[in-house]
């Protein structure tokens, strides 16, 4: 096992690494921005390192500071969290370069998954059901496009190779508008993404957003720890998490789950990941994979009893999965509401200083948040403040113990989006399970 490691990141996150290398006797350097020296896992760290000022591309961003903050304090390994460099295979090929582990996949596997035609094809490989579409580029034949539109059948969406939180994509709803959705996109994504390389897709009008978590090691083995419904967006952002998802049976888990266990062992995938899905008239629609830890990782923990984290720094330091795919068992339900430091109605961000903070607490509730009381939270980063997640033996016990949490948190002296949750938390129709990724805009007015 690793002495010491970098966590390549701020916030939750880079505290709940912490957590796990503590356990682990991991000794940890936090590096961090001028904006972020009173962060709860620098206070804690066993070193700390300043990286740039505040703004992101300077500090959370900047590969050679990250990679002289490795050296100077003698780490073996770097940790991305989630989001800033997380999935860059060109900072992940530099971490092994310059003699570090990079705690991820291998930078081709991130390169792959990174390009979402290469990844369709890796999925059709494996057997993981894909939406009906173009199964490849493009070309510039208006025949041969105008062929495909009328086989897929319209709506359909026209996405970029290279696209990226959700943009560089274009609903078609007929076929006269359909070459030119394609060359506007084509354009868009080449100024956006320096890749003009686009594919055609059925679009899906009243999908659920299903995804499957997966695990893999060194030593070929590649385990599914069942799904997470993640529908509830505004703005393709997640909202609200929750394992299993309303209405799944356990045969379907495991067939979807072995089939992204699979496609892992193909490709050689070393790590943590998950295969984003669309789940619609009981049918999974593969969109592409995160190749990283992700946000909503805890719902997982709380129904496997798996911990995520200590299990990716075990693959990364070459060591063998501590558990068999017979080993898991889905139990219980867990749901997860994301705390943003933003005005409820309006969706502004709200940093500032917290005057005062109560975290919730009692069974089934877990807080995964760095912040406290007198603590600043800086303008330039995410609002996310953290994630409050509960555990029942059934889907009512825990919805019930988030109305609790949710009840018992107290955040002074900024505005959050708790009451938002609240009113996400006891809606009739989130209550009966299954609800689409339209259902919280409409639900809005927006
Ligand atoms: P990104 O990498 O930009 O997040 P995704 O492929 O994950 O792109 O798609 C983002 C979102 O766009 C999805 O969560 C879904 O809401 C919508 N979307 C993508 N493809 C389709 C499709 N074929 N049908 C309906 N909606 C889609």
């Amino acid at each position: 096992m690793f002495e010491k490691i970098v966590i390549a990141n701020r916030g939750e996150i880079a505290l709940r690494i912490q957590r796990a290398c503590r356990e682990l006797g991991i000794k940890t350097v936090a590096v961090h921005s001028d904006a972020d020296k009173t962060l709860k896992h620098v206070l804690l760290a066993d070193e700390s390192v300043c990286i740039g000022p505040a703004p992101s591309v300077d500090s959370y961003l900047n590969v050679p500071a990250l990679i002289s903050a490795a050296e100077v304090t003698d780490s073996q390994a770097i940790h991305p969290g989630y989001g800033f460099l997380s999935e860059n295979a060109d900072f992940a090929e530099r971490v092994e370069q310059s003699g570090f582990v990079f705690i991820g996949p291998k930078p081709e596997s991130i390169r792959i998954m990174g390009d979402k035609v290469q990844a369709i094809k890796a999925m059709l490989e494996a057997g993981v059901p894909t939406v009906p579409g173009s199964n490849g580029a493009l070309g510039s034949d208006p025949e041969t496009n105008l062929r495909i539109g009328r086989e897929i059948g319209y709506p359909v969406i026209i996405k970029a190779s290279g696209g990226g939180g959700g943009r560089g994509m274009r609903v078609v709803r007929s076929e006269a508008s359909l070459l030119n959705a394609i060359s506007l996109t084509k354009t868009e994504a080449d100024v956006t993404f320096g890749n003009d390389e686009v594919y055609m897709e059925k679009f899906l009008e009243t999908p659920r957003h299903v995804e499957i978590q997966v695990i893999a090691d060194e030593h070929g083995n590649a385990v599914h720890l069942g799904e997470r419904d993640c529908s509830m967006q505004r703005r393709h952002q997640k909202v609200v998490e929750e394992a299993p998802a309303p209405g799944i049976s356990e045969e379907v888990r495991n067939r979807i789950g072995e089939r992204c266990a699979e496609a892992c062992r193909q490709i050689g995938y070393r790590g943590a990941g998950t295969f984003e899905f669309l789940y619609e008239n009981g049918e999974f629609y593969f969109i592409e994979m995160n190749t990283r830890l992700q946000v909503e990782h805890p719902v997982t923990e709380f129904v496997t009893g798996i911990d995520l984290v200590r299990e990716q720094l075990r693959v990364a330091a070459g060591l063998p999965l501590s558990f068999a795919q017979s080993d898991i068992k889905i139990k219980g339900h867990s749901i997860e509401c994301r705390i943003n430091a933003e005005d409820p109605k309006t969706f502004m961000p709200s940093p500032g200083k917290i005057e005062a903070y109560h975290a919730p607490g009692g069974p089934g509730v877990r807080v995964d948040s760095h912040i406290y009381s007198g603590y600043h939270v800086p303008p330039y980063y995410d609002s996310m403040i953290g994630k409050l997640i509960t555990f029942g033996n059934t889907r009512e016990i825990a919805i019930a113990r988030m109305d609790t949490a949710l009840n018992e948190m107290v955040v002074q002296g900024i505005k959050t989006n708790i009451p938002l949750q609240q009113e996400i938390i006891t809606d009739s129709a989130f209550k009966a399970g299954g609800t689409n990724i339209h259902y919280l805009e409409k639900k809005l007015g927006l």
